[in-house]
């Protein structure tokens, strides 16, 4: 059976979640819909299955990962909330009165949901255009001696945020950020070339050249030039490309860096002045794959929405149609929530 979504624009396949079955995670099962049930502390229906293979029932919690996790729903949905809030693991610890391990393990668990979910959405996705800008945020690691860099993929139209690379500040780093986005999307499939701007990072340049060596593409670097951090001049290089493939505000880097600024404010690891730095790499990478879902799926951008026609202007009306990034990337129909990832049918392998 296949799951309709009604806010997702694909179909999911169910599967059985349960390890103990034979027909675990199998999809050549038979899996029907076998009536709802409520909780006390949670007053959401939740829908019951009908493992066939199996024969036994299951409901739809069996494919959050979240169970025997020590908390509710509830709380599960408030602490992937505070990861966004630039709230600490330690600072949601003591809100919710858990252990701050307790937090990390949930953490875990959403952010690897949260991963293969969007890897499953950017996969089933095909674009006609895509104008990608690329830049890199420093971060501390450890006893802030050591410099961390996330180098961040994202697409200006639609204003979603396709990927990150967590390492240093090389060529090697650049190239995996590079070769995920053209895994993901396919960009020799596009319709017209690919436009691209980055800083003048050399590593941007190698990575590109080397992955989208056969692909159709115009590449402009922003040139800064800073001295004692005033901005002094702005030159543009046109790496591949004339000034005529891009126009309109597309000759900057200006939207990745407005996105940074969101980013700095939501990640915790992020901040500047401040001792919330990251001691463990990969705790960051699970804040940053929490953050990412939070960010494309969850929340309407202010830039992204239009008004709505054919109405007339009265107080009460609505003016607006709002859009997350990914609504205006065609990949769901509305904004999400939290639950919807924690129960939404996806293999998980550990
Ligand atoms: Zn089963």
């Amino acid at each position: 059976m296949k799951l309709e979504h009604s806010n997702l624009s694909t179909e999911l396949s169910l599967f059985c979640p349960r390890r103990s079955c034979l027909c675990y995670q199998s999809l050549d099962n038979k899996i029907t819909k076998d009536g709802t049930y409520t909780t006390k502390s949670d007053n959401v229906p939740r829908q019951m299955f009908y493992c066939d293979g199996g024969q036994h029932r299951f409901s739809e919690t069996g494919y959050s990962q979240l169970f025997c996790k020590h908390g509710s729903f509830k709380e599960y949905e408030q602490a992937a909330k505070m990861s966004c809030l630039g709230i600490s693991t330690d600072g949601i610890a003591d809100v919710l009165s858990k252990d701050s391990r307790t937090i990390a393990t949930w953490q875990l668990s959403i952010s690897k949901k949260a991963n293969i979910f969007h890897e499953d959405i950017c996969l089933m996705m095909t674009l006609a255009t895509f104008f990608l800008q690329m830049d890199e945020l420093w971060a501390y690691l450890g006893k802030k001696k050591k410099q961390l860099w996330v180098f961040i993929g994202f697409e200006v139209e639609t204003r979603f945020w396709i990927n990150f690379e967590l390492g240093s500040r090389t060529t090697f780093t650049a190239t995996k950020l590079v070769r995920k986005i053209n895994q993901y999307f396919n960009l020799s499939l596009l319709k017209k070339p690919l436009k691209i701007t980055t800083d003048k990072l050399a590593a941007y340049k190698n990575a590109i050249e080397s992955v989208l060596d056969n692909n159709d593409y115009v590449y402009l670097q922003i040139v800064k030039k800073r001295i004692k951090m005033r901005l002094i001049t702005v030159k543009k290089h046109f790496v591949k490309g004339t000034k005529d493939d891009f126009t309109g505000k597309s000759q900057n880097t200006s939207y990745i860096e407005r996105f940074n600024l969101t980013l700095r404010q939501r990640v915790s690891y992020l901040q500047r002045k401040s001792l919330g730095y990251c001691k463990n790499k990969s705790n960051f990478n699970h804040l940053l794959w929490i953050n990412l879902y939070d960010y494309n799926y969850r929340h309407y951008h202010k830039s992204l929405r239009f008004p709505v026609v054919g109405q007339k202007a009265f107080r009460f009306n609505k003016r607006w149609n709002q859009r997350t990034p990914a609504m205006a990337m065609g990949a769901t129909q509305e904004a999400l929530t939290w639950r919807l990832l924690f129960l939404v049918p996806i293999r998980v392998t550990h």
